[in-house]
């Protein structure tokens, strides 16, 4: 609570700057009982995304003024990318550097005042981390909107309690972003924090049915903590219903990434008729033209997060190629990632080494091996990629012999003395999701 004081001050500020996001915390709910769980909502770490505080203040509002029975636990509600969100160029994702692609160690260490965003993040992971010292367990929903037309979806780091969480939204799930973006905020929240953490992408920036979209999320977020019971909202629509409406026929389907297509010239332009979900070929159809060059796909898949914006630049997405993954793997999945048994046989296969990284558990496959194997293997057995490249294994028959031919060669290789070089771009880096390691 401020002091009357430091309102007026407050308030004298907003008047000059006209700003609208003040504060980091922007409010929050709390039970008086103990409190176990606490549901963290982060909203505008794009300076242009509001929608998900638009959404978490009207959450916050009807919880003051219908103080639901049962609520059990804790909302917290986080601004991200603050003097973005208050610039006057409503287009502006971020000011020096994206805030959501820095929050990787290096940069943490760099001193707050190296840009705008530094100092974002600093404020950022300070208050994240406070929230955690002080509850059992924390969930933490980042909101999003996109520059594209799009139905919302969930992207997390697919361990298995946070597709637990993620599988009682109504929404489809996109996994393995965090192979191809570095520094995201929902990485960091997982893998230094420990806590699950999602993107919910509510649709397009300046839709309003984006505000409504987050909303329901809250409260099915809620209600996916073990917050609030949802039925207990009782002159409310459900949640559930509003996003299986905005989702159309997509709720529980999950995505997994294939690739991620940078843009490498600002001369990119989508082809006429490449939208989100479209079908794709390997190497046979055109998506985008880049400087008069044609781009196509070096997997099959569908478009994901076609880069609509009317001004590209360099090293911004391009477009996304993902796979939809069927039912029964995504179950086959979840009961062989469990097997320790499994990930001793993975680590000791030849062409495997163990890395000494103080007990994350990260491994080198010998990149003759995983190309062959690719990414979906990996992420069967509950391995996220840290360092891989894009070589193709072969087709069919031809696939299959690479593969036991590096995998022969491996073998009488033998090990490696002292291990493979850290730096040495042979071998892939692939580590098993923290959250699903029994030693968390
Ligand atoms: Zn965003």
């Amino acid at each position: 609570m401020s002091t009357n004081d430091e309102q007026t001050q407050e308030q004298k500020e907003s008047q000059v700057v006209g700003a609208r996001w003040t504060k980091r915390e922007l409010g929050r709910y709390e039970s008086d009982d103990r409190v176990v769980q606490t549901l963290v909502i982060i909203g505008g770490v794009h300076g242009n995304e509001p929608a998900g505080l638009l959404a978490a203040e009207k959450v916050l509002k009807a919880l003051e003024e219908e103080q639901p029975t049962g609520f059990d636990g804790r909302l917290v509600v986080l601004g991200g990318n603050l003097p973005a969100l208050n610039s006057d160029d409503k287009n502006a994702r971020y000011i020096d550097y994206d805030l959501n692609r820095i929050f990787v160690d290096e940069q943490i260490a760099m001193p707050a005042d190296t840009s705008v965003e530094h100092g974002q993040m600093q404020e950022l992971l300070a208050a994240l981390r406070a929230i955690k010292a002080r509850s059992d367990r924390m969930i933490v929903m980042d909101l999003h909107t996109t520059s594209s037309d799009a139905p919302p979806v969930a992207v997390f780091e697919d361990s298995i309690i946070a597709r637990r969480f993620a599988r009682q939204m109504p929404l489809p799930m996109y996994l393995g972003f965090e192979e191809e973006l570095g520094g995201l905020v929902i990485d960091r929240v997982t893998n230094e924090l420990g806590s699950v953490a999602v993107v919910i992408e509510g649709g397009q920036h300046n839709d309003p049915q984006s505000v409504a979209v987050h909303e329901a999320a809250i409260w099915a977020g809620l209600h996916a903590a073990g917050i609030l019971r949802v039925d207990a909202l009782v002159h409310r629509r459900a949640p559930g219903n509003i996003l299986r409406e905005a989702v159309g026929g997509q709720a529980y389907k999950v995505f997994d990434i294939r690739h991620r297509q940078p843009i490498e010239h600002e001369n990119f332009v989508m082809c006429p008729g490449i939208v989100a979900g479209k079908v794709v070929k390997q190497e046979v159809t055109v998506i985008a033209i880049e400087a008069g060059k044609e781009i196509k796909s070096p997997v099959r898949g569908r478009v994901f997060l076609p880069n609509m914006q009317a001004h590209k630049r360099v090293g911004d997405d391009g477009f996304f190629i993902v796979r939809h993954i069927h039912e029964g793997w995504l179950g086959f999945s979840a009961r062989v990632r469990k097997q320790e048994w499994i990930h001793w046989i993975i680590a000791h296969l030849p062409g495997v080494y163990p890395i000494d990284d103080g007990g994350h558990g990260s491994l080198f496959v010998d990149r003759d091996i995983a190309g062959v194997l690719k990414r979906q293997v990996f992420h069967l057995f509950g391995y996220r990629l840290i360092r891989h490249d894009q070589r193709n294994g072969g087709h069919g028959a031809m696939r299959v012999w690479n593969g036991i031919a590096s995998f022969c060669k491996a073998f009488f290789r033998g090990p490696i003395p002292g291990g493979p070089d850290r730096d040495d771009p042979r071998f892939w880096i692939v580590r098993r999701h923290s959250l699903d390691r029994p030693s968390r």
